[in-house]
């Protein structure tokens, strides 16, 4: 036994996400943005999900990547990008399913 949870997903520390909810925010997902360079500060399961999503700063800015991976293909896209501060409280929007 390896002592992990038999179960996918119940000892896994990554955040998973809630379904969206009824009347959710839609954001626009457009093709990635080039920026010199991208921090990821906060992320959900990519190993349990096919689509996880990513919080990321670059040049004052902050959006959301997101990345879907299905059938061998990966298609990341980029929320818009907002001041920090409104950007944050957009990720936590997505992480309570009020916006995908
Ligand atoms: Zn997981």
């Amino acid at each position: 036994m390896s002592g992990r949870y038999e179960t996918p997903g119940l000892s896994c520390p990554a955040l998973h996400l809630p379904p969206a909810q009824g009347g959710h925010r839609l954001l626009s997902w457009s093709s990635p943005r080039r920026f010199e360079r991208i921090r990821v500060v906060e992320w959900t399961c990519h190993e349990h999900r096919v689509t996880f999503y990513e919080f990321c700063e670059a040049g004052g800015l902050a959006f959301i990547r997101r990345t879907v991976a299905a059938k061998g293909k990966t298609v990341v896209a980029h929320s818009d990008a907002w001041r920090r501060i409104e950007a944050r409280s957009i990720w936590i929007d997505v992480l309570s399913g009020m916006a995908r």
